[in-house]
């Protein structure tokens, strides 16, 4: 039996975009329909982030159009990667797979069709992986390498050169249900939960129309995220550290102690400057290290919930 799909486009301020990719969206849909690829039960869950354009009318009208379409909205914009566990978490109970694409057209829509198939090859997460960079700028392509080594370094398990263009099948979900974490990274968690994965390449394209939503400030967020809530490394780093300039401290005094009673005790404006510069910079990078993580900790015992969803276009 063909597998019901849901496929989860979280869509923020996307009026400009919306017009152009819907209709790609659903006729993709509708071809691997007719074709039995998945069961005709399958939907295009659009999930609009809080988005204070036309975005949620346009869903809307999408879903009166066509049965295949369905909406939700989240209460207010709360991110990208809380708006996909929205749909994820709402589709859970009535698909065997979801797939979350943006809604940008920028993942291209022909390779959910591959990712089907290495479904029913008996995976359960399918990775669409970049097979290029060519739409990246040079500053994104080469910082996105080095954030994945670095990533990889601290010891987080991450795909090379995907996001969140991925196949999840119905086990997977039920599993993702039960990581509570309001920082999320789901690029990150994902290879954690495990299960059979494979990848299909994809190239990715340049957007249909409107901006992106990822300014560099966000942008450096999602990072500092994903490498705080993936790995404690960073604060194992800052004992090495500590001990590091422990050690070259200790030598130090036993250097000045010889010099001292040797009689040699010239007034060292800038040694002492440098060492005082250098000790109380280790010491603001390591508490600020410390400071990420306790906001962590501060922000995960709250417990809040990650999304509210405040309309759904079939209750309306
Ligand atoms: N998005 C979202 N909430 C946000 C920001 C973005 O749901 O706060 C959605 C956006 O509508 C798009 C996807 O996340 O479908 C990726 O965003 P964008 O295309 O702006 O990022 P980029 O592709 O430039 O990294
Ligand atoms: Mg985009």
């Amino acid at each position: 039996m063909s597998p019901v799909l849901y496929l989860i486009v979280p869509c923020y301020n996307e009026e400009a975009v919306l017009p152009v990719t819907a209709p790609v969206f659903l006729e993709k849909l509708m071809g691997m329909i007719q074709r039995e690829k998945i069961a005709p039960e399958s939907r295009i869950l659009f999930v609009d982030d809080g988005s204070r354009d036309e975005t949620w009318s346009i869903i809307s009208a999408l879903a009166r159009q066509d049965a295949h379409v369905l909406g939700i909205s989240q209460s207010r914009n709360r991110g990208h990667q809380n708006a996909l566990v929205a749909g994820l978490m709402e589709a859970r109970e009535r698909c065997d797979i979801t797939i979350t694409m943006d809604c940008d057209g920028q993942d291209d829509p022909e390779v959910m069709e591959a990712m089907v198939e290495k479904y029913l090859a008996g995976n359960d997460v399918v990775y669409g992986v970049r097979s290029d960079r060519d739409t990246d700028t040079a500053f994104k392509r080469s910082t996105a390498r080095w954030y994945y080594r670095l990533l990889r370094w601290l010891g987080a398990e991450v795909v090379y050169d995907h996001a969140d263009y991925r196949l999840l099948s119905r086990p997977v979900l039920d599993a993702l249900a039960d990581y509570h974490e309001v920082n999320l990274f789901l690029r990150g968690l994902i290879p954690l939960v495990g299960f059979r994965s494979d990848a299909v390449p994809y190239s990715r394209k340049a957007r249909a129309a409107g901006e992106t939503h990822y300014p560099l400030g966000k942008m450096v967020a999602l990072a500092l995220d994903g490498v705080t809530s993936l790995s404690v490394k960073p604060l194992r780093l800052i004992m090495g550290f500590g001990a590091v300039v422990a050690l070259v401290s200790f030598i130090g005094v036993i250097w000045a102690l010889i010099r001292a009673f040797s009689g040699h005790t010239v007034a060292g404006w800038a040694s002492t400057t440098c060492i005082v510069c250098f000790v109380s910079g280790v010491q603001l990078i390591s508490l600020g290290i410390l400071g990420e993580y306790i906001g962590k900790i501060y922000l995960e015992t709250k417990g809040r919930p990650r999304y509210i969803i405040s309309r759904r276009t079939w209750e309306e």
